[in-house]
């Protein structure tokens, strides 16, 4: 749809440059998507801070300074993806990816069906991935560009040393070559992978407890506990979920409990709010 409409308003100009004119519009689409993104979920946690501070998970604010490295780092990651979806428009033109444009070409069940399977395989590979990062050597090129927030913020959703930004989304090269996935589907996965990053890094957490105390909630990864992974450096390594913590023994043992402090009912609080003990 937007190639379209660049190809029109570009039709007389030389191909090169209508190339240019589309590839220039990927960062700028990225960005706003972004700052849109976690714009919203930072304005919820400010507004959590004046009407439920104790949702906060740590005590600590956070700094203008944070807050501008996040957003340049994230910015910085918008240009790495931008090289890496003008690399899949390469490939998709050469005929190496199942990428297609019609939701009706495979069924529309394929069409809704392969978003949460190309999110659960996703959170597959990034558990592993994200191992593999924090081993010495690793973490020093690539991860600690994402860990100098102790205390995340919203922001740092696509905080990144180009090296990660390339391995975040590196599982996509091989699902767009194993299996058939419409661009349309693609972006919606891309999309609710930013609204997860956000609500993981916002700092303060919003999950209802009715969700969280569900079986789908058991399984769901909270803000809670990557802000405690921010923290901790060792436990919570998943994305979405909490089943490959849980099943290599990586989930913090404290993690439900800090859940469980951070939205418990106000009357009920042991601990003042924003206390960390875990
Ligand atoms: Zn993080
Ligand atoms: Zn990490």
């Amino acid at each position: 749809m937007t190639y379209d409409f660049v190809s029109q308003i570009t039709s007389a100009w030389h191909p090169a440059f209508q190339s240019l004119a589309f590839l220039s519009l990927i960062p700028v689409f990225i960005m706003t998507r972004y700052l849109v993104v976690t714009g919203v979920f930072f304005a919820a946690a400010s507004l959590l801070q004046k009407k439920a501070p104790s949702r906060r998970l740590q005590p600590q604010p956070f700094t203008r300074e944070q807050i501008i490295r996040e957003i340049g780092y994230s910015f910085s990651s918008a240009i790495t993806f931008t090289a890496v979806v003008a690399a899949i428009i390469g490939m998709t033109q050469a005929g190496w990816t199942q990428i297609y444009s019609d939701p009706a070409q495979y069924g529309l069940w394929w069409f809704w069906l392969q978003i949460p399977v190309a999110l659960l395989i996703q959170d597959f590979y990034f558990y592993w991935m994200h191992r593999a990062i924090h081993l010495p050597g690793f973490y020093e090129a690539a991860h600690k560009v994402h860990h100098l927030s102790t205390n995340p913020s919203s922001f740092s959703a696509f905080a990144f040393h180009p090296i990660e930004a390339v391995l975040e989304i590196g599982i996509f090269f091989v699902l767009i070559i194993l299996m058939p996935l419409n661009v349309f589907a693609l972006g919606i996965t891309a999309l609710l992978s930013l609204i997860y990053n956000a609500y993981g890094h916002m700092g303060y957490e919003i999950m209802p407890r009715f969700i969280a105390k569900s079986p789908i909630g058991w399984v769901l990864n909270k803000s809670a506990y990557h802000n405690q992974h921010h923290r901790t450096y060792k436990y919570n390594y998943g994305l979405y979920t909490t089943i490959w913590d849980r099943a290599f023994g990586t989930f913090h043992p404290d993690a439900e409990a800090l859940y469980d402090r951070a939205t418990r009912p106000p009357e009920n609080k042991e601990s003042p709010a924003g206390t960390v003990t875990a």
